[in-house]
């Protein structure tokens, strides 16, 4: 069966210092919560990843993941860091395809594939993004815009290489604005994404991926967002920044 993920994403925020005191805060914390069929994810900048991975390996309860990786193996790419260099300071995931990374450094379809497919040739599992943005519901566009995201983006990989991979569905409007997707808005897209798996997999494929909401999810509205059906947890911006709030979130498949 799916798992549970609860994976934190901390953008550029947190210097070093910082960095691993939250995350030594964050493992004391959720040692005791994590479940067997539940994993722990930080996805935390790159200068904290192998500082983080000293405090993973005692305990292998919490996992940690890049932002963001490049699509090509090496080579003369100043200032990038590749899927490989990633994996070789401790990290199991990489975000993939987060809006912020589609607005802002244009990120396209196309580009995403590629760094799915350097991710999995470099054993990182990609926890792929996609969404709409408010523009896009209001013009009743976004499970066409989702579809595209995902034909384009990561429907490439095979099956068993998509086994490797955890969506997040993020609506661009919910993401650092306090504003929540419904539980029904959530389920419905949630539901989409699985049907669509379904379509280009198979049923099998479609009831072990792991589907994560993500977009000003807190402590407060993450247990009946993860109450739904096809809702197997949260991918956390904000609320990731305070152990207290991250571990809460994560208890929250307990309630
Ligand atoms: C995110 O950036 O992935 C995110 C969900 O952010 P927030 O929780 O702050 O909305």
């Amino acid at each position: 069966m799916r798992k549970k993920v609860v994976a934190g994403n901390w953008k550029m925020n947190m210097d070093y210092t910082s960095g691993i005191t939250l995350f030594s805060e964050i493992i004391n914390m959720v040692n005791d919560e994590v479940r067997g069929d539940q994993e722990v994810i930080v996805c935390s900048p790159f200068i904290h990843l192998h500082g983080l991975s000293q405090y993973t390996k005692d305990t292998g309860k919490v996992s940690i993941g890049a932002q963001n990786c490049h699509q090509e193996a090496s080579g003369a790419y100043t200032g990038e860091i590749s899927a490989g260099m990633i994996k070789s300071v401790g990290a199991s995931y990489v975000i993939l395809g987060h809006s912020e990374r589609r607005q802002y450094f244009g990120e396209t379809n196309e580009l995403l594939a590629k760094k799915a497919d350097a991710a999995i040739t470099n054993g990182l599992n990609p926890i792929f993004c996609v969404g709409e943005t408010l523009e896009e519901r209001n013009s009743e566009k976004h499970f066409e815009v989702i579809k595209q995201q995902l034909n384009e983006g990561i429907f490439h990989l095979p099956a068993n290489d998509f086994s490797k991979v955890i969506i997040a569905y993020e609506p661009v409007w919910a993401i650092g604005t306090g504003v929540t997707a419904s539980k029904e808005q959530a389920q419905e897209i949630h539901a989409f994404i699985r049907t669509q798996i379904a379509e280009k997999y198979d049923t099998s494929v479609a009831e072990n991926t792991s589907i994560l909401y993500g977009g000003s999810c807190n402590p407060k509205n993450a247990s009946e967002l993860f109450a739904q059906k096809d809702i197997d947890g949260g991918l956390i911006g904000g609320a990731s920044l305070k152990s207290r709030d991250f571990t809460d979130i994560i208890k929250a498949f307990n309630n």
